[in-house]
């Protein structure tokens, strides 16, 4: 089952901003693109959509660089590691530029370097940050033109990116953006320097985008944001965030909603009493606490202390309704002492996740972190991480063995080679791989018994 073309939305009509120079490859406006995607979920959709914009103006996707006129690449900079491995990834491109080529480079490392970037790879046509995309079209033109050197690099703007059409990846779960950008400062961070300030998408917009979903077989949608609950409807109607996502919840087709990343300051009752009154909102929140110190939070600027963090969790903890609860981590911040670090780990005891992503702190260019003193060295960030994994896959392994025994509905997304295999998620953004004797399951939804766990995933059985 696929879905190449499936959602309209206005036009876009703003006029263009970005700069041009005339010199170089040319690509036909009815081209091949490549594009490859690194970072997180907001990158993931991004693509869908700058693919959808593509395919509008005529251009085929491809799935090799050697097949394309155009390849972009859609870079992450949020830790140093993920930001290098475009250079390296750039300088593989560079042969194929002598090809006749256009190479482009988006997203969070083409804000960050900018037009240095034209400096350290010449091969390099197009450098756009996300805050940018909405004019796309416009630097297309260009770049189709034969203009070598187009970028596209405002982050003033009060602008959603919103498309024509998107080329969504997923045929049953649909990524939506409701909020770009982020106002949040935290000391550490590079997205409110690469991704602008904190827009919201207009209400009426995401539920016609949503109705068009359900319309296309879509049953469940997941609405994206750095701090997707700080949403703030620009509309007269101005819907709070828990009404929105009661309202896509109500869309007929609509089955499974989910919003990630929440930022606790903004993490309210009303989000809790949302779940536990309609079913189809799904039953997990990520929470990223960051640190269990406050002294470290007051130092990333996170907002929050540790007990306001777990007085969200209680909230929690009190619905009628289970909710699994995720997090994300930084360990060896500047100044982490080794009792910063154990209140890291007694917070872990304390709140049981049902998931985490950990990280070592990566200092990055433009954050006010980058000047603190006492730099916890490296090898000790990773001992600490080591120490901080290992906790949580017993607390993950316990959790999920728990849950042995019980039924649990999952949408099935995977299919093993070997044969009678399936995998999907629960609710509770559980991977369940299990047994079955049926010959078609893929996007619907059926009932398994767990039978087994491990720290990663459940296995079970279908339940007829
Ligand atoms: N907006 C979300 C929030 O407030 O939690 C997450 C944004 S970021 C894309 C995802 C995660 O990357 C963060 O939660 C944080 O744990 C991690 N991260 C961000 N900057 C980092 C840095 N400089 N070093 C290490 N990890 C970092
Ligand atoms: Fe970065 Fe903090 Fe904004 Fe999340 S809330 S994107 S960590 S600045």
């Amino acid at each position: 089952m696929s879905k190449p073309f499936d959602f309209e939305l206005e036009r876009l009509t703003r006029p263009s901003s970005y700069s041009g120079m005339s010199r170089g490859a040319r690509i036909g406006p009815r081209g091949t693109f490549f594009l490859e995607t690194f970072g997180c979920q907001m990158n993931d959709h991004d693509s869908e959509k700058v693919a959808g914009v593509l395919l509008s103006r005529g251009y085929r996707q491809v799935e090799t660089p050697e097949a394309a006129s155009l390849i972009l690449y859609n870079t992450c900079s949020i830790r140093e590691k993920a930001a290098q491995k475009v250079f390296s990834r750039l300088g593989e491109y560079r042969a194929k530029q002598s090809d006749g080529k256009v190479i482009g480079v988006l997203g969070c490392v083409a804000q960050q370097e900018g037009e240095q970037i034209f400096e350290r790879a010449p091969w390099v046509s197009l450098v756009c940050g996300s805050a940018s995309y909405r004019k796309l079209p416009e630097m297309l033109a260009e770049l189709e033109a034969g203009n070598h050197r187009v970028t596209g690099l405002d982050t003033d703007t009060d602008e959603t990116f919103e498309t024509e059409v998107t080329r969504r990846d997923n045929p049953w779960r649909a990524y939506l953006t409701i909020i770009e950008g982020c106002d949040k400062a935290c000391s550490y961070c590079v997205v409110p320097y690469t991704r602008g300030p904190e827009r919201s998408r207009a209400s009426d917009s995401i539920l016609k985008e949503v109705r068009q979903l359900a319309d296309l077989g879509y049953s469940e949608v997941q609405l994206l944001g750095q701090t997707v609950n700080s949403y703030a409807d620009p509309t007269p109607r101005k819907m709070r965030f828990s009404e929105l996502l009661l309202a896509v919840a109500d869309v007929p087709g609509i089955r499974r909603v989910r919003f990630t990343t929440s930022h606790p300051s903004d993490f309210m009752p009303d989000i809790v009493e949302a779940i536990e009154s309609q079913s189809r909102l799904c039953d997990h929140v990520h929470l990223p606490v960051q640190s269990g110190s406050t002294k470290v939070l007051r130092a990333m600027q996170r907002t929050y202390s540790r007990d306001e963090y777990l007085e969200k969790i209680e909230m929690m903890r009190q619905a009628k309704r289970p909710i699994a609860i995720t997090t994300d981590i930084i360990v060896g911040f500047p100044g982490e002492t080794e009792a910063d670090f154990e209140e890291t780990l007694s917070l872990l005891d304390e709140v049981r996740y049902d998931g985490l992503f950990s990280f070592k702190y990566s200092p990055r260019p433009n954050t006010p972190s980058l000047a603190m003193n006492d730099p916890i060295p490296e090898e000790e960030k990773s001992r600490r991480l080591a120490i901080l994994q290992e906790k949580q896959r017993e607390i993950q392994t316990a959790r999920n063995t728990a849950l042995i025994g019980q039924t649990f509905e999952v949408l099935v997304g995977g299919k093993s080679r070997r044969e009678n295999q399936w995998s999907g998620y629960t609710t509770s953004h559980r991977v369940l791989n299990f047994a079955s004797q049926a010959k078609e399951l893929l996007g619907t939804y059926v009932q398994v018994r767990v039978t087994g766990a491990g720290p990663n995933s459940l296995v079970g059985e279908h339940v007829a």
